[in-house]
């Protein structure tokens, strides 16, 4: 047994025993999807193999954002959708993290501070791009929420990809960042933190928070990531992987849960092993609230911008190697459709209806759901006109 699934199935009924009343709902029905993924309760298919003749019982999967067996299927579609919104230059990663001392106020209040979250640093960076010591331009980003750490402690952080230049304020040139360099961090660090102090003081819990977090440093990190292409292969994965993989998952013994994890200042392999309540108790600490967008578009990728970007695709420049049309889905026989046991093609016998489905018992009573600016001037890249289309 080493999946999440069964340790769900094994483990899930004593833990919603134990705290069921202060479990979230979206945390209960998280736990149903993830133990229910793949199995007869779904429904599905009953295939048939002549090779073996065995019969093959291919069960639905739960399409829950959270599920470690769902997600890769889903981050196939949604590269292949962002292909057509690629641009022939190179591509920076910047990352944002909220600092610890503000992480217990975020796990309380997730929708709120996960969105502050999101507008403070994407209108931080867009706005340092403006200036012209980096990039003098609208910029573009995608960016994506991740709420964990390797070890699955609670970590959020924002992850955005944006192309390495931005068009003038005219709408009419497109101006490249400098080779290898998009912006400077430390800037953005205080932007940002000026930015989320003043959206936090709005709210009530402002003064919940020590004084001390506004006068450090918050880590921001940039770095180059490549062209478009690598990019989002790059960022596929962490907008659809969950907090947790089945393949990191080595062993479930004693009532344990050991699994690895590479050490971020190493890069070492690591184990770590968690009583079965405590590593659940961390994996579900990472549902997103219900309905919550994690992946979102700014500035030259939000949906105002279309127009411009296609006309930019054909405009800039292509790389040595030429950026290929978006992959159409080759044909091929469904997986469920060959044998896993010979390969053969099977037939179809029949649909198997979903079972009923069955929610864990319900508690008596759940909870809601709830650095200054470098004086150093920088030379402007060289604008370029973009031709009318
Ligand atoms: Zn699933
Ligand atoms: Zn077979």
């Amino acid at each position: 047994m080493s999946d999440l699934a069964e340790i769900f199935r094994r483990y899930g009924p004593a833990y919603r025993a134990k705290y069921g009343p202060s479990m979230l709902p979206s945390h209960r029905q998280v736990m149903a999807a993830i133990e229910q993924c793949r199995t007869r309760p779904l429904g599905g298919h009953v295939y048939y193999c002549p090779g073996c003749e065995q019969y093959v019982y291919s069960y639905h999967s739960c399409q829950n954002r959270h599920c470690p067996q769902c997600g890769h299927e889903a981050g196939q579609r949604w590269l292949e959708k962002q292909q057509q919104f690629r641009l022939p230059v190179p591509y920076f990663m910047v990352t944002f993290t909220l600092p610890q001392q503000l992480r217990g106020l975020a796990r309380s209040h997730q929708k709120t501070i996960y969105n502050i979250l999101f507008r403070t640093a994407a209108a931080a960076l867009q706005e340092l791009a403006w200036d012209e010591r980096f990039v003098g331009g609208q910029i573009g980003l995608v960016g994506v929420l991740q709420t964990w750490a390797r070890d699955l402690s609670y970590h959020p952080h924002l992850h955005f990809l944006v192309p390495g230049g931005g068009v003038t304020a005219d709408g009419q040139s497109w101006q490249s960042a400098r080779q290898g360099f998009l912006v400077h961090v430390r800037p953005l660090s205080t932007l940002f933190r000026g930015k989320f102090r003043a959206a936090l003081e709005k709210t009530e819990w402002y003064e919940q928070v020590p004084e001390g977090v506004w006068h450090q440093d918050w880590v921001v990190h940039c770095e180059n990531v490549g062209s478009g292409e690598a990019a989002l292969k790059y960022l596929a994965p962490y907008i659809f992987r969950v907090a947790l993989s089945n393949r990191r998952i080595v062993k479930v013994d004693h009532d344990e849960v050991t699994f690895r994890y590479q050490d971020s200042h190493t890069k070492k392999r690591r184990y770590l092993t968690l009583p079965a309540e405590e590593f659940i108790r961390r994996f579900l600490q990472h549902t997103l609230p219900k309905g919550f967008v994690k992946v979102r578009y700014y500035g030259l990728f939000s949906p105002s911008y279309r127009p411009l970007l296609h006309q930019l695709r054909l405009w800039l420049p292509q790389p040595q190697s030429p950026v290929a049309a978006p992959a159409t889905p080759t044909p091929s026989a469904h997986p469920s459709c060959r044998c896993p046991t010979c390969g053969q093609p099977m037939q179809w016998v029949k649909k198997l209806k979903p079972c009923r489905y069955r929610a864990p018992p319900r508690p008596p009573a759940a909870a809601s759901d709830n650095p200054a600016v470098p004086t150093r001037s920088w030379p402007v890249a060289q604008a370029q006109p973009i031709p009318a289309a």
